[in-house]
């Protein structure tokens, strides 16, 4: 999907901002005499920006204005090494609350609802960035924040919380509580939005089953304002993304050059018009593609495949590279097999070669030798190598309040 005339327009603005401020970026196009955009070709030949850049301008080498301006900074969870931080102007809080209400508006909510919020707040941009989108669309905000499943349940019960929003993982740990202690009678939940991981089919025909609401993936990064730059509709055709805001691109991972629409490949955001920290062709490593033509919802937004995986989640074992994301089409056909699993990778010394031990809960309905044999075929045909696996009961594997953890490689420990 090619830039349209405004949203050129838009990038060139970002780009005089940026050496204008002399912030990291703009120092990098001066010395590439890069001086703006003209053609979707010009376009292209910018660089792309990477998180390794914001860790290199750590703390505020971004920044895009003068510091007056900045109300408020955000920090990306920054696993291994330097965390990365944002800077916000006014106009950029106010900008991200906008798209998060239309997420909500798109998702159905109404001033009406009542939405309780599970992820954290703080330097992360998750729990603030529900919040105010819901203040902004005039929903009554529970800001409850991560954890205490006990007083989650209380909250939802006497509040009658309509909407819960949540880690995929968070939910469905809320799920398995709601059910195991009988309180879906008790609970007036319609809608979940849920955000910040990839999740499988499985486990969202759990929550849904589970809870009987209809589910939301929200999309979003801390780089580019945080969650709330697209979510899907009620047709669930897509993620829906606000292109008056960001210009979306995918991109081979391998090579860097778009790809046609319909395609898949990585996805690269440029920001249109942010303030604090413009960024513009940033890598984000998650994998999808531009989904062509209308939705059937009407909108006019346009739209962006579910989040299949990201390129850096890619594993070899044995020269046979995989993702998480086929190890999940691989459970979909097991019967009885849940959506929890994880994969530990070690290397056996004695026999020179890598192990892959695959763990996946059973529901218990299926005899789990049974099960274990056909997750090994199922491997074999498809992926073509053959992992050790082990059925343990639900609810074995631990839950997350964040992200899951799905592989734990020891090789190179
Ligand atoms: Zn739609």
């Amino acid at each position: 999907m090619q830039l349209n005339e405004k949203q050129l327009e838009q990038v060139n603005k970002q780009i005089k901002r940026l050496i204008e401020s002399g912030s990291y970026y703009g120092q990098k196009y001066k010395q590439l005499g890069i001086t703006g955009v003209s053609s979707q070709e010009d376009f292209e030949k910018l660089p792309f920006s990477e998180k390794n850049d914001l860790r290199n301008a750590y703390p505020l080498g971004i920044m895009a204005c003068d510091e007056s301006e900045i109300v408020r900074i955000h920090s990306s969870s920054g696993t291994t090494g330097t965390p990365v931080i944002i800077p916000y102007t006014a106009k950029d809080v106010d900008d991200w609350a906008t798209m998060f209400a239309r997420c909500y508006e798109t998702a159905g909510i109404t001033n009406k609802d009542r939405i309780q919020i599970t992820p954290g707040y703080g330097l992360w941009t998750a729990g603030i960035g529900f919040q105010a989108g819901c203040e902004k669309l005039g929903a009554m905000a529970i800001p409850m924040g991560p954890g205490n499943t006990e007083k989650q349940l209380k909250m939802m019960i006497d509040l009658q919380t309509t909407v819960i929003t949540a880690t995929s993982s968070y939910a469905l740990l809320l799920a398995e509580e709601i059910q195991k202690r009988g309180l879906r009678d008790k609970i007036n939940l319609k809608k979940g939005v849920f955000g910040s991981e990839r999740w499988s089919d499985k486990m969202r025909k759990r929550i849904h089953d589970e809870l009987g609401i209809e589910l939301y993936d929200i999309y979003g990064l801390t780089e580019i304002y945080g969650p709330g730059i697209g979510i899907n509709c009620q047709y669930e055709t897509g993620i829906h993304y606000w292109d008056d805001y960001i210009y979306i691109e995918i991109v081979d991972p391998a090579t860097g050059k778009p790809v046609p629409d319909g395609e898949e490949g990585e996805i690269v955001i440029t920001t249109l018009v942010k303030e604090g920290a413009p960024l513009l062709r940033f890598r984000t490593h998650d994998l999808s593609r531009i989904i062509p033509g209308e939705c059937p919802c009407g909108s006019k937004y346009p739209r962006i495949d579910i989040i299949k995986g990201r390129s850096d989640d890619m594993f070899k074992v044995r020269g046979v590279n995989m993702f998480p994301s086929q190890v999940e089409d691989i459970l979909k056909l097991v019967e009885g097999a849940s959506s929890e699993y994880s994969i530990t990778i070690a290397h056996d010394d004695d026999n020179n070669k890598d192990v892959m031990l695959l763990t996946v809960e059973g529901d218990g309905k299926y005899d789990f030798d049974l099960m274990a044999k056909k997750v090994i075929e199922n491997f074999k045909a498809l992926i073509g190598m053959t992992p050790k696996v082990i059925i343990v009961p639900i609810g074995t594997l631990p839950r997350s309040e964040k992200k899951t953890k799905r592989v734990t490689d020891y090789r190179n420990v």
